[in-house]
């Protein structure tokens, strides 16, 4: 692996234009682990399945549920989570003009906490609420706020559901925000990928577009796209861990 982490240090430090793809990996370093993982019991408190659940229809038909899952499973794990190592780094490579974006389909807002700013979230975010009816972006503070279970709209008595701007099932991706990030990565001289992220759509399409020869690949499963990448990374730890054996000037 030292081979491998001295190619990446020397792509890191000579550029001047990397992109960082990031997923629930990413995310689970900072505290939050992955809201779709079962563990057992899970059906007896939440009956549905998280896919189930993070769907509109399933919000507009059982929105006591679609809340509860919300609230404990996503919203509270986000609240105490804290940007790792990892996520400083990327922000800190962004301050010293290196690093050009982050596109990641998580959506706790974490690489925000860490102080990056041009971070696209492919999948919405849950730092932002939405209202369907007034079509209004409201308050974070709306749901966690809220005196009931449900959190219902209060602009000019809407009474609407307030409910977290992240793509749900049955709801289509932001295009323009699609067609930036497929930009920026065909643009990119370095790309980074945490290997998480691409089971995940629009990842794959994305990695399609990019067009350089510094593609880096961290803990995916061997033979996606090992073809393509110009370093592959694995079993070499946690994002944090690799980053610091790299020992940046930042
Ligand atoms: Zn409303």
């Amino acid at each position: 692996m030292i081979s491998e982490f001295y190619t990446l240090k020397k792509w890191i430090t000579e550029s001047d234009n990397i992109v960082c793809i990031t997923g629930r990996d990413f995310s689970k370093e900072a505290g939050f682990p992955d809201y779709r993982i079962m563990e057992e019991g899970f059906l007896d408190t939440y009956r549905y399945t998280p896919q189930e659940i993070l769907k509109v229809s399933f919000l507009q038909r059982y929105p006591f549920f679609f809340y509860k899952f919300f609230r404990d499973r996503m919203l509270q794990p986000m609240l105490e989570a804290k940007p790792s190592f990892a996520h400083e780094t990327l922000a800190k490579l962004e301050q010293a003009g290196k690093l050009k974006a982050i596109l990641t389909v998580n959506i706790d807002g974490i690489h925000q906490e860490a102080d990056s700013r041009n971070v696209l979230e492919l999948r919405g975010s849950m730092m932002r609420n939405w209202c369907a009816k007034c079509e209004k972006f409201l308050d974070f503070s709306y749901i966690p706020d809220s005196p009931t279970p449900i959190a219902y709209c209060n602009v000019d008595m809407c009474g609407d559901f307030v409910r977290p701007a992240i793509v749900l099932g049955e709801e289509p991706y932001d295009l323009d925000l699609l067609a930036q990030g497929m930009e920026l990565v065909k643009a990119a001289d370095v790309l980074l990928v945490d290997g998480s992220s691409m089971d995940e759509f629009p990842v794959p399409n994305l990695l399609k577009a990019y067009q350089g020869h510094k593609l880096v690949l961290f803990n995916t499963p061997p033979l996606v796209f090992d073809k393509i990448a110009g370093l592959l990374i694995r079993d070499a730890g946690t994002f944090s861990e690799i980053f610091s054996q790299l020992e940046l000037e930042l």
